[in-house]
């Protein structure tokens, strides 16, 4: 019988470390609200991303939603349809309107060339997204938020400490926001981050993240429930410990995918990107059925018949959910939707055998010539 394996699997220090970390909790009974593991995990994040102002928050959800309410915009916000369900759903739960910008057929991420047609006299901010931890075309996304004096909100779910050209990948635009959720490269069961370049925007964060509480007898603004509570940072500074042995389990699966599958025609790899420090958060590959004899929807079923469990990740495309009534047009984005209907995600987590990874090529290669 084959072993069953998922697309991914969420890292868990020892028991033994996580028992030792939370075990002061017991003395100060202090389990939420911005407690000493709060503190101490949103410290060594400081320096592990390499960045000057983050806070921590519930879910990479909330850091979205809130960094938008936070800088306090209206009208329109260019995006990319080619991203999970959280980004666009942030745009719009602030009431702004998302505006869907192509994508680049090499690295998935938004396609500078085509934002400056999208924007209008209502457009108030770009919300790019470094999808897989691919990074965005910075440099171009900055020359153009300055023309036009827009705000740059990446959405950094899959980047944890991703670095471009030496410097933390939060470092680029107004505000990053981080998921620590569980299936994502680091941890803290469910939780997220915002790390920002306007340091007045830290108190903004902190009271929005506890209803708008400014003081004991002052709320200033509406804000959510969105605190990281003492369990969950708990867990976060334990994961952290061993970020730099997940970073290098990972890179040797991606090294064996490549090895395996570079160079075979009909498939397409996700891109090595010049000057970038990848955390090898996943392995997407794009099948074109015609050159590969095969298409996505039956590699896929043909792993699952293996026990493979892979992803369309990202299928549909946010823009044509049924939650916006067609209200957008998905052909405005051809690469996208081109892509969307062709990418699955192979399965990628730091204890994921070679072995495992060649059965998984070899299933992927039969496929060439199953159907
Ligand atoms: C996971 C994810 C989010 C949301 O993060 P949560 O922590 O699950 O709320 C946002 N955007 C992208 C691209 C994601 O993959």
């Amino acid at each position: 019988m084959e072993n069953e394996i998922f697309v991914t699997k969420a890292i868990l220090p020892s028991m033994e470390e996580y028992v030792a970390e939370i075990s002061s909790i017991w003395e100060t009974h202090w389990l939420t609200n911005m407690g000493a593991k709060h503190q101490e995990l949103q410290e060594n994040l400081k320096e592990y991303l390499d960045i000057s102002n983050i806070d921590l928050l519930t879910n990479g959800h909330m850091a979205l939603e809130l960094t938008l309410q936070a800088m306090n915009l209206q009208g329109e916000v260019i995006t990319t349809p080619f991203t999970f369900a959280s980004t666009t759903h942030a745009i719009v739960r602030n009431n702004l309107e998302p505006v869907f910008c192509d994508i680049k057929p090499d690295d998935f991420t938004i396609d500078p060339e085509k934002i400056e047609h999208l924007i209008t006299d209502r457009t108030s901010a770009i919300m790019p997204v470094d999808v897989y931890g691919n990074v965005c075309d910075v440099e171009a996304i900055d020359r153009i938020a300055r023309k036009y004096e827009l705000k740059v909100i990446y959405d950094d779910a899959h980047a944890f400490g991703v670095k471009y050209k030496g410097r933390g990948i939060g470092n680029y635009g107004d505000a990053s926001c981080f998921s620590f959720h569980a299936t994502k490269v680091f941890n803290t069961i469910e939780g997220g981050a915002v790390t920002f370049k306007d340091p007045t925007l830290q108190e903004t964060m902190y009271e929005l993240k506890n209803f708008g509480i400014h003081g004991p007898e002052d709320v200033s603004a509406v804000g959510a429930n969105a605190k990281m509570n003492e369990f969950c940072a708990a867990m976060g500074i334990c994961n952290l410990r061993h970020m730099d042995e997940i970073v290098l389990k990972r890179k040797a699966i991606v090294d064996r995918y490549r090895e395996r599958l570079y160079g075979v025609k009909g498939l397409q790899l996700n891109v090595v990107q010049k000057d970038v420090e990848s955390n090898y958060a996943y392995f997407p590959i794009v099948i074109d059925e015609k050159a590969y004899g095969s298409s996505r929807e039956e590699v896929m079923q043909y792993l699952g018949t293996h026990h493979v469990m892979v992803r369309k990740y990202f299928y549909p495309l946010t823009s044509s959910f049924k939650a916006f009534h067609r209200k957008y047009d998905v052909l405005k984005t051809p690469v996208a939707l081109h892509v969307s209907k062709r990418i699955l995600t192979l399965p990628i987590y730091p204890d994921l055998s070679i072995e495992d990874v060649d059965r998984i090529c070899d299933l992927v290669l039969q496929c060439k010539s199953v159907y």
